[in-house]
């Protein structure tokens, strides 16, 4: 169960979303089982019976994505009785034109000649959303994900989360970044329009929900829903074979970005992240997890258990800091990111910074007000 915190509760003074440090036990460490394999561009690489694994390249510090090709088999959709073999694909990379090359290049060669039969994407942003019209157009395939994903998608795609809207841009300056007053700065601070590179979304889907099975092929698959880092993220999990696909809810050497957005500013996406790797935390040592970056790894509890420290330790620094002086959210990218920033990464640094004040205000843990200038200062609470 996930204990969500709504961003209509008011502060409590109860710890149940509080992290703390991992006590120290004895877990596998990570591991790269596939050592140097790595699919050039267009190329696969089986890792797992059935299971296939490809990259497509991306045009920001995060150079690259891995998508995912599944065999599977299907009832004929005119011939009952007979079923229809083909693959399942699991996210789509944005839409460019050399995401849309590598794409024809794998049809050319890598489908073994078998139609996509379905498309499914963990969750709306765009590396994982953007081609998802164009290869189902194109296959006549449907699109599976999530009710919260697909919505957000259609709302991004239509231009109504601009990002250099007034309402981030206040959101920002009510967190002390005043540079963010000015949306044609904010403008430019972004990654470029979601509906650039992602300019359609399907018309129709079929939904996945947490908990539910889904048989692709001959394995199946347990949907986990996960929180904080995009409205209704899904990775699946193959307990049989011990396979996670995990999308971007567990990652190998960088941390999620989890971010407050200007349009749920009172969220507590950090509280709901930090939930959801529960459900990942257990996980055998041997399970193979199947990141959207990086590598494909072993070790799921011992990675879990350093992302909890690492904000467990990004909370008690923040509570120090504010014990004597109140901040705002602002003023504290310093110390929770250890370095300078650029405009770019202030707007993914705010967001992340602003989650963790919540969770800490939402605990009860800090004290919040606004102040003359309308902008937001924490302070620790007295107990
Ligand atoms: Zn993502």
């Amino acid at each position: 169960m996930l204990t969500q915190t709504t961003s209509s509760m008011r502060p409590s003074s109860s710890d149940t979303t509080m992290p703390r440090p991992e006590a120290l036990v004895s877990r596998a460490a990570i591991q790269y089982p596939l050592e140097d394999q790595l699919p050039d561009t267009g190329q696969t690489v089986e890792v797992a019976p059935g299971v296939f694994w490809l990259r497509m390249g991306l045009p920001f510090a995060l150079n690259h994505i891995n998508l995912w090709m599944l065999r599977d088999h299907l009832p004929h959709p005119t011939q009952p009785g007979k079923v229809q073999e083909g693959w399942t694909l699991i996210d789509c990379g944005i839409d460019n034109p050399a995401t849309r090359e590598a794409w024809l290049q794998l049809e050319s060669h890598a489908l073994q000649g078998l139609p996509v039969l379905r498309v499914l994407v963990t969750h709306m942003h765009p590396d994982h959303m953007g081609l998802a019209h164009w290869l189902c157009e194109r296959w006549q395939a449907p699109l599976w994900i999530s009710t919260s994903e697909y919505q957000s998608a259609l709302l991004a795609c239509s231009g109504l989360y601009n990002f250099a809207s007034q309402s981030t841009t206040a959101f920002y300056a009510s967190h002390g970044w005043q540079q963010a007053k000015d949306p044609a700065a904010l403008a430019k601070f972004s990654m470029g329009l979601y509906s650039s590179m992602v300019p359609k979304v399907p018309a129709a889907y079929v939904r996945l929900m947490a908990g539910a099975s889904l048989r692709i092929g001959d394995r199946t698959w347990r949907c986990l829903g996960g929180y904080g880092h995009s409205p209704e993220h899904m990775a699946l999990h193959d307990t049989e074979s011990r396979l996670l696909i995990s999308g971007d809810m567990l990652l190998p050497s960088i941390s999620t970005n989890i971010s407050v957005p200007a349009r749920e500013p009172d969220g507590n996406p950090l509280a709901w992240f930090l939930a959801s790797l529960d459900e990942m935390a257990d996980l055998p040592d041997a399970t193979l997890v199947l990141p959207s970056h990086g590598r494909p790894f072993t070790g799921a509890a011992t990675r879990v258990a350093q992302l909890k420290t690492h904000h467990a330790e990004r909370l008690a620094e923040l509570l120090q800091a504010c014990a004597q002086t109140e901040h705002c959210a602002h003023e504290l990218l310093l110390l929770i990111f250890k370095r300078p920033l650029d405009g770019h990464q202030t707007t993914f640094a705010m967001g992340e910074a602003v989650a963790h004040l919540n969770l800490l205000w939402l605990d009860g843990k800090l004290q919040r007000r606004l102040d003359d200038e309308g902008v937001y200062r924490f302070k620790t609470a007295q107990s």
